[in-house]
C-alpha cells in the first residue's frame, strides 16, 4: 500500500524547526520518499497544495475514562483542594467504571485525538472495579481507531492490597500477551502517596521484567511531597529511584513540586516528564518548573481532550505569564519530546520526524499563513494561530485514518452517540459512591 501526498510544505522537523516544500511518498507503515516530485505512478496521490504537513502530535500523558466525565453532574460539596477533588470526583468515577464504559471513553477519546491531529495517546488508566482484561479492552478500542498509543493500568493500594496486586496483574499481564502493532506497554502507578514500599516494589519487578518503563503521577501536588516525608523522610523523586522506578523509559506526569535535588535526579537519569499546564491551572496546584527541566519535558492533556495545540498554546501562555521569558521554541522542542518517548517505546527513534524509513504518522494542515512561514517562524504559527481546525487528513503508521475531516475506521457519529449513552449510565453509577475514604499520611 502506497500514498503520495503531494504539493504541501512540510515540517520534516519540529526541533529544531525544519521546512521543505515537497512530496512525500508513503509505502507500507513508513516514509519511503521526500523530495519534488517523487509520487511513484502506481502510487494513489493526496493533493495537498496549499498545505502544511507536520509530523502527528503525541499527548504524553492523558486518563481516556474522563472523556465521559465531561459535564457529569456534582451534588457533594465542592472540594477545596487537591486531594479532595481526587477523592470526591476522579476516586468515585473510576470505581464505577465497566466494560462498556471503558471501552466507550478510548473509543471516542481516539477518534478525538485524530481529529485533532495527535497521532499518539499514552494513556494512564484506572478501572478499579474492573481491572482484570481492561487493558485490552483501550488498546483494541484504540487499535480499532487508528491511533497509536501507549497503555497502562494505574497500580494504587487506595482501594486496598488486593486490587493492587491485581494492577500489577493486569500491567504484567498486558505486557506479556500484546502483540498489536500500534499499542505498547507500560507498568502504571498512582503516585507515591497511595503506594506502599511492597507494591511500589512490585511495579519495579514487573517493568524490570518486561524491559518497559514505570508511567507514575510526581509531585503532583504538595500533598505527595509531604506523604512521602512523613512516611519515607525523603522526597518522592528520591524514593521513586531508590526504588529503581526512574529510568530512561519512565514517565513522570507533572512534578509540580520538586525540589532542585530532584530535578538534578531527573536530569542524571533522564525520565520524561509530562507536563500538563491546562490541568494543572484547573487544578490549582501551581506551575511545574519546566525551564529547570529542560529537554526532559514532553507535553500531556491529562485528561483534557488530546488537542496538543490547545495544549502547547496554553502551556506557553502559562510560563509567559510567570516572566519566565519562556521562548516559543521551548514549547515545540517539549511537543518534540513527546515523539522522542514515543519513539523509545515504539523502538523507532525517527518517529516524530518526516524523512526516509521514518513511520508515516502525519497530519495535513489546511492552514493558509496570513505572513510568510519560514522555519525561524514556524513557533510563532504554531503557538498564534494553528489549531485542530486546520486539521485535514491524518495517517497513522501508513494508513489514512482521517481524509477530508472525516474518520475512515470508525463511525464518527455512532462513537460519540454511543459514548454519551455510557456516560449516562456511568454517572448514574458515579452517583451512587460516595467520597473515597483514602487520606495520604499527612491528610488532606
Ligand atoms: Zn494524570
Amino acid at each position: 500500500m502506497a500514498i503520495a501526498l503531494s504539493g504541501g510544505t512540510l515540517v520534516t522537523s519540529v526541533d529544531p524547526p525544519k521546512l521543505q516544500a515537497a512530496d512525500v511518498l508513503v509505502e507500507g507503515s513508513r516514509v519511503a520518499g521526500v523530495g519534488p516530485p517523487l509520487a511513484s505512478d502506481s502510487a494513489p496521490r493526496l493533493d495537498c497544495s496549499g498545505c502544511l504537513i507536520v509530523p502527528g502530535n503525541v499527548c504524553a500523558h492523558t486518563h481516556l475514562y474522563s472523556t465521559l466525565a465531561r459535564g457529569m453532574p456534582y451534588r457533594l460539596s465542592p472540594p477545596t483542594n487537591f486531594v479532595q477533588i481526587l477523592q470526591r470526583v476522579w476516586w468515585r468515577l473510576d470505581r464505577a467504571l465497566d466494560e462498556e464504559s471503558i471501552r466507550a471513553s478510548a473509543l471516542v477519546g481516539g477518534l478525538e485525538a485524530l481529529l485533532a491531529g495527535t497521532t499518539t495517546l499514552v494513556d494512564h488508566h484506572a478501572s478499579p472495579f474492573a481491572i482484570d482484561g481492561s487493558l485490552d479492552v483501550v488498546a483494541d478500542a484504540l487499535e480499532e481507531v487508528g491511533i497509536r498509543s501507549s497503555v497502562c493500568y494505574e497500580v494504587s493500594d487506595r482501594d486496598g492490597p488486593e486490587r493492587a496486586a491485581a494492577g500489577i496483574d493486569e500491567n504484567r499481564r498486558f505486557l506479556r500477551t500484546n502483540v498489536r502493532q500500534l499499542v505498547r506497554g507500560m507498568v502504571g502507578a498512582h503516585a507515591s502517596f497511595t503506594l506502599s514500599d511492597d507494591t511500589l516494589a512490585g511495579c519495579v519487578e514487573a517493568a524490570r521484567e518486561a524491559g518497559a518503563g514505570i508511567h507514575i503521577h510526581v509531585a503532583e501536588d504538595l500533598a505527595d511531597q509531604a506523604d512521602s516525608q512523613a512516611r519515607f523522610a525523603k522526597p518522592v523523586v528520591d524514593r521513586l529511584a531508590e526504588a529503581g522506578a526512574v529510568t530512561h523509559r519512565t514517565l513522570l506526569a507533572h512534578c509540580v513540586h520538586v525540589h532542585p535535588s530532584e530535578i538534578g535526579r531527573i536530569l542524571d537519569l533522564e525520565p520524561t516528564v509530562a507536563h500538563n499546564a491546562r490541568s494543572n491551572m484547573h487544578n490549582a496546584v501551581g506551575r511545574a518548573p519546566v525551564e529547570a527541566l529542560g529537554d526532559r519535558v514532553a507535553l500531556g492533556t491529562d485528561g483534557i481532550g488530546a488537542d496538543m495545540f490547545a495544549e502547547s498554546q496554553a502551556a506557553f501562555l502559562r510560563a509567559r505569564e510567570d516572566g519566565t521569558g519562556e521562548p516559543a521554541l521551548a514549547t515545540l522542542r517539549r511537543l518534540a519530546q513527546g515523539a522522542a518517548f514515543a519513539g523509545r517505546a515504539f523502538d523507532e527513534p525517527a518517529l516524530g520526524r518526516i524523512e526516509p524509513g521514518a513511520p508515516a504518522d502525519l497530519v495535513v494542515l489546511d492552514y493558509q499563513p496570513p505572513a510568510p512561514l519560514a522555519a525561524q517562524g514556524l513557533a510563532g504559527h504554531w503557538l498564534f494561530a494553528l489549531g485542530s481546525r486546520h486539521v485535514r487528513d491524518v495517517l497513522v503508521a501508513g494508513e489514512v485514518v482521517v481524509r477530508d475531516r472525516r474518520t475512515t475506521r470508525v463511525d464518527q457519529e455512532k462513537v460519540p452517540a454511543d459514548a454519551a449513552g455510557a456516560a449516562e449510565r456511568l454517572w448514574e453509577r458515579t452517583d451512587a459512591v460516595g467520597p473515597h475514604p483514602f487520606e495520604p499520611a499527612t491528610g488532606s
